[in-house]
């Protein structure tokens, strides 16, 4: 143990009074939780922190920020290696060096938690998610054996270790480096408004007959406020995004740019006016489903109903858009849903150290999903919630059928559940 305290971009994470701190995972760390009398369920890992399980009261932590920061590239193959410590930005930033690029999610602050849990990207429909573009993986399972394995080069050399790996890694071991596919360095278009609550419905109509380089993401809270981004190849693809950019309906602050780099996009966030706090915690429970098609005004009406009567004014729910070459399957991966459209995800906010309102936050977020179960079937466990009620319908709605087969492979590699629980 190094140390026993924590400094992590999660609030809840951030605010936990950890058992203690390691930073390197070998033999010795291994054989630590071993003749720990606490391990086996309060382990924690941590690489971008930005989650809620990135630490947690009584828990033992692996921090891999600080010795896992390594990168290098392969300039005959334009292959990316990175260590476990490497945020997305940081990546985004060391492959600009090269005029390459990566399919980040939608901030630059995630880390390697954001590839290992698929990885939707503003880029996914056209690019696939991240785990697709993964080559080698590195790690140690649950029992502290070494491993590193080889993206398989067609289906019939594919392993059930590789496919759960590919989307359910964090529930087996720890993954301490892996090797990328990189993607061209191409200029991004920018589109971000404020719109009503029609011309939301309006902009995923539209944006769900758009052509995959170009993807929609909102979010609604207070406000409503909506971020389309699309990939120039050639000058011939800038007119036809622009154009189709310029259809979209907006009621104010509409910005079309141009950005050199996925990593210097704008967040979606509500702007100047957000009622963030600090001293907020909070909990994320990602959806996924198809199109809404003639749904759409259903869907929304939902949506209003539940915004109108969240507990707490930083509580919202946002959505980013997939499909295209997110539906990729050239090899199994533990993320079935590849047919999804949209994933929408609810954000529930309370005052920190406050039960009464924590309870509230969390009734009102299995509301959301109760009510849009029916239009979003699926889980995107980006974030995962084994400390709440609800973590078996999370692995059950992630997972589905190729859930009995993780369990098989949790039992064989990780059979002391130092990770984890897939129950
Ligand atoms: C601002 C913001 C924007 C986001 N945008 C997107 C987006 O566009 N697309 C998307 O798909 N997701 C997005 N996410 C979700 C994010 O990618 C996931 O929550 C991801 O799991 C975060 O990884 P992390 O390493 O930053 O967090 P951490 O809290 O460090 O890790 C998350 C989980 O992964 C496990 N884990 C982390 N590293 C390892 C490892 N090396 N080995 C084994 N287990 C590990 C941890 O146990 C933890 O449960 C966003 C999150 C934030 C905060």
């Amino acid at each position: 143990m190094i140390r026993n305290s924590i400094s992590l971009q999660n609030q809840n994470s951030n605010d936990s009074d950890v058992l203690g701190v390691f930073e390197a995972v070998n033999s010795e760390f291994f054989q630590s939780l071993r003749s720990s009398q606490q391990t086996s369920s309060p382990f924690l890992v941590s690489s971008g922190g930005t989650t809620s399980r990135a630490a947690a009261d009584k828990h033992w932590v692996l921090d891999l920020r600080k010795n896992y920061q390594n990168i290098s590239f392969d300039l005959k193959k334009k292959h990316v290696e990175i260590e476990a410590g490497v945020t997305m930005g940081k990546l985004c930033s060391f492959l600009e060096k090269h005029k390459r690029s990566f399919p980040i999610g939608l901030s630059g602050n995630t880390g390697m938690g954001y590839i290992l849990t698929g990885g939707i990207s503003p880029l996914s429909r056209s690019k696939g998610l991240a785990i697709d573009q993964l080559i080698e993986i590195k790690g140690f399972w649950g029992n502290g054996k070494e491993f590193h394995l080889l993206r398989p080069n067609t289906k019939n050399e594919l392993t059930n270790e590789w496919k759960a790996l590919c989307g359910a890694a964090i529930f087996l071991g720890i993954i301490t480096q892996v090797k990328l596919k990189t993607q061209p360095l191409r200029p991004l278009l920018s589109w971000t408004a404020n719109l009503s609550f029609s011309q939301l419905s309006e902009c995923i109509n539209q944006a769900e007959s758009w052509p995959n380089s170009l993807s929609l993401q909102w979010i609604f809270g207070d406000d409503i406020f909506a971020h389309a981004i699309g990939e120039i190849k050639n000058t011939g693809d800038e007119s036809v995004l622009i154009k189709l950019l310029e259809k979209l309906p907006f009621s104010r602050n509409r910005i079309i740019n141009k950005f050199n780099n996925i990593k210097s996009l704008p967040n979606l966030n509500f702007g100047n006016n957000n009622n963030y706090s600090n001293s907020n915690h909070s909990e994320v429970l990602g959806l996924l489903g198809p199109a809404w098609q003639e749904k759409n005004q259903q869907v929304l009406k939902i949506l209003k109903e539940l915004i109108n009567k969240r507990p707490n004014k930083s509580c919202y729910i946002a959505s980013q858009q997939l499909g295209g070459l997110t539906h990729l399957n050239d090899l199994d991966t533990s993320f079935i849903h590849r047919d999804a459209i949209w994933k929408p995800w609810i954000n529930g906010a309370w005052e920190a150290n406050n039960p009464a309102k924590r309870k509230r936050t969390l009734e009102w977020m299995t509301e959301c999903w109760n009510n849009l179960e029916f239009i979003c079937p699926g889980v995107h466990l980006a974030q995962i919630h084994p400390h709440l009620e609800w973590h078996k319908k999370e692995l059950s709605s992630a997972f589905e059928d190729w859930l009995p087969n993780l369990e098989e492979l949790k039992a064989i590699h990780d059979p002391r559940n130092i990770m984890p629980p897939l129950k």
